[in-house]
């Protein structure tokens, strides 16, 4: 045997496999789950659910999911008044196998793909995985992104596939509806808007569901990983017209959606209210905290979902690894001088801000220079 070993890829040679480090301390804050587990009530169900499945493993699951399709079609009809057909939503192991799937149906060799950063870096992934050139554009100081660069921007690179994501994953920033509708407008191909944070989003800002019915090339990507509380389950699903849909399915593993996942999110479903108990509750800790951070000298911009940006720190790093130090674990998600911080029980974020304090008291000056000179703007 010559060459390399083993003979990987070309283009995946020495890559490492994405992930947040998971380490195992009291505090975490550094994924973006909903830190409540599920109640005691709906433990039982889904012990029940997944009991009663197990009779039935030797068999494939429904291909198709119909039941789960149907049940997470109610779910967004009651969380953003928009109704869809069942064979309107494609569900998947997360809304990053939805993503993927986007990438090898609409994306390959010869397309290219357009987002704007800093954003969440898995597209960079999917693209690459499926042989799709990624450009990227950078948003605004504030992290927006105005139509006129939108639209200058698809113009420009004549994108297959636009990705967008709003809230935006890490700085918190949601899209104005006519943004997207601008991107949909311009786009020679398929834009995704990421909603994986939605049901976070503040009190009047909308979601990209309502621009389905009139834009088809337009397709919205929820998940049941963080408001939803059930990040262990892996369920994440798509929402699009039909024909679009379609070519998701062209693409999928046979069979990918297991029947105790199956059973798991509709059980979760079922329990919606109670899951969902808490999402009022991580809105106004997130709102308490950005306000905390500011009055103490920190820059944090506005969030839509439950997990804050803050800095702008002269050695983002540092401070991640004397957070770290103190049994708190945030997330070091660029851009270069800022952390990302997940908004946790009350008591996390007690654990988070006292932290915070004692390595601003034990190093000083950690704020960035421009911050020193300009700590308000
Ligand atoms: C967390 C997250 C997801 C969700 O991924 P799942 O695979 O559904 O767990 C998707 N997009 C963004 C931007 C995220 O931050």
């Amino acid at each position: 045997m010559t060459g390399i070993w083993p003979p990987l890829r070309m283009d995946l040679q020495g890559l490492e496999p994405y992930g947040a480090p998971q380490i195992d301390v009291p505090v975490r804050l550094n994924t973006n789950e909903n830190p409540f587990p599920p109640s005691p009530a709906l433990v039982n169900a889904i012990g029940n659910a997944v009991a009663h499945t197990a009779a039935s493993l030797n068999r494939y699951p429904d291909r198709d999911a119909m039941a789960l399709r149907g049940a997470l079609a109610d779910y967004v009809e009651a969380e953003s008044g928009v109704r869809f057909e069942p064979v309107e939503v494609w569900p998947a192991n997360g809304s990053n196998e939805v993503m993927a799937h986007i990438f090898a149906a609409y994306g390959g060799t010869g397309r290219t793909a357009l987002s704007f950063t800093p954003t969440y870096s898995m597209y960079a992934q999917y693209a690459r995985d499926s042989h799709t050139a990624y450009v990227t554009r950078p948003r605004a100081t504030d992290f927006t992104i105005d139509g006129l660069t939108m639209r200058s921007a698809i113009t420009e690179v004549q994108p297959d596939l636009v990705v967008l994501t709003s809230p935006n994953n890490p700085t918190g920033t949601a899209m104005p509806l006519d943004v997207i509708e601008t991107a949909c407008e311009s786009a020679p191909g398929i834009v995704v808007v990421d909603e994986a944070y939605a049901e976070f989003r503040r009190p009047g800002v909308p979601s990209a569901t309502s621009l389905i019915d009139s834009h088809r090339n337009l397709i919205v990507t929820r998940t049941m990983s963080k408001a939803f509380a059930l990040a262990g389950a892996r369920l994440g699903y798509a929402l699009g017209s039909v024909d679009v849909l379609a070519g998701l399915q062209i693409v999928r593993l046979p069979y990918h959606l297991s029947s105790v996942t199956q059973i798991v999110a509709r059980t979760a479903l079922e329990h919606s209210d109670d899951l969902l108990a808490q999402v009022e509750a991580l809105r106004t800790e997130r709102d308490d905290l950005i306000h905390w951070l500011r009055g103490h000298e920190f820059r944090a911009p506005e969030s839509d979902a439950n997990f804050i940006l803050f800095g702008r720190f002269a050695d983002a790093h540092r401070v991640w690894r004397d957070l770290l130090e103190r049994g708190v674990l945030v997330r070091e998600s660029g851009p270069e001088g800022w952390l990302r911080v997940s908004v946790g029980t009350p008591q996390d974020n007690m654990a988070f801000r006292d932290a915070l304090m004692d390595v601003v008291a034990a190093s000083g000056m950690i704020m960035a220079d421009d911050e020193r000179r300009n700590p308000k703007e």
